[in-house]
């Protein structure tokens, strides 16, 4: 292709308008009524508002049902191994910081397997997204106990219920120094999923967001009070977070929450008596790693001679 040729092709390629259309792909295999299908249709929604190009977008996942996200997005994508989205979209995301990442995980995937790069990808603050889909049970392996599953929940791992008190995957990153954007959102509330999803991409920094999701496959029950019953879900609302108008007639419990405010934050995120959804905290002058890292800027052949160096000092 001629360089007039390809110039000619990049305006062409500049004037493109992406229709929700445009990022699906293969048809989601998922159970019916798996709370994986709002999230899919929120996301792809979220490309089309914010019209991605597909070839500068990448979803990365680990292991489990939410896992298999990245097949259903006409972008780039990474189907990685158990726990480890978070430091496949770093590396990404560091050598190229002109993509957008996301990161898709499940509470099997993310805060097991995968805590220790979740705590470290909180406090490194690089900017991108990750989604937490929580249905508090590993789906994939056929119903096994996982650190949010609900203590007593029997399980096939814990036939006579879960043990221990589950953990609160919000407190634990609210707890994480350097964390810059923390919110709660479900599934099952399409406007507000889709809300939350949109102020954690606008954000400069670590967003992670915590999506309450349902697996009628093996925990049919679990929010079936917050789905039937309003009163049982809290808003946070505030300009800076999620203001929800449109929720008005069915969520009538709401509070005013700046989300600058990460002791009110905390006890929001800690108090269990309400499932509250909407922006707990965000700070965009927390200090990112890929703005913080001091990297020296040496040409291809400077490197080459610093490894030759390096090489040199074991020589026998
Ligand atoms: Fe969804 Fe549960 Fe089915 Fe997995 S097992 S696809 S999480 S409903």
């Amino acid at each position: 292709m001629s360089s007039a040729c390809s110039l000619l092709h990049l305006a062409e390629e500049d004037d493109r308008v992406f229709s929700m259309g445009d990022y699906e792909a293969a048809l989601a295999r998922w159970c019916p009524g798996c709370g994986d299908h709002s999230v899919l249709t929120a996301v792809q929604r979220l490309l089309t508002e914010e019209q991605l190009k597909p070839e500068d977008t990448v979803f990365v996942s680990g292991i489990g049902c939410s896992s298999r996200f990245p097949h259903y997005m006409k972008t780039y994508g990474f189907h990685g191994i158990h726990g480890r989205a978070l430091p496949v979209s770093t590396g990404i995301k560091l050598h190229r910081p002109d993509l957008e990442v996301f990161a898709v995980m499940g509470d099997g995937d993310c805060v097991s397997i995968g805590a220790g790069h979740w705590i470290h990808a909180i406090r490194y603050n690089i900017d991108m997204m990750a989604m937490l889909l929580d249905n508090n049970i590993y789906g994939l392996t056929k119903m096994q106990t996982s650190p949010t599953t609900p203590q007593g929940t029997k399980s096939n791992t814990q036939p006579q219920g879960s043990w221990l008190p589950s953990m609160n995957p919000l407190e634990a990153t609210l707890g994480v120094t350097n964390a810059s954007f923390v919110a709660q959102t479900a599934e099952w509330i399409p406007s507000h999923l889709f809300a939350t999803l949109k102020e954690a991409y606008k954000h400069k920094g670590f967003s992670f967001v915590r999506v309450l999701q349902r697996c009628p496959a093996y925990l049919p029950k679990l929010f079936e009070d917050a789905i039937t019953d309003p009163e049982t879900i809290e808003l946070l609302v505030h300009p800076d977070g999620v203001e929800a108008n449109d929720l008005e007639g069915i969520y009538k419990a709401r509070v005013y929450h700046d989300p600058t405010d990460i002791d009110a934050a905390r006890r929001y995120a800690e108090d269990q008596s309400k499932v509250r959804i909407g922006v707990f905290f965000r700070d965009e002058s927390r200090p990112r790693y890929e703005e913080t890292r001091h990297l020296p800027t040496l040409t291809a052949d400077e490197k080459l001679a610093v490894l030759e160096e390096e090489f040199d000092r074991y020589a026998v």
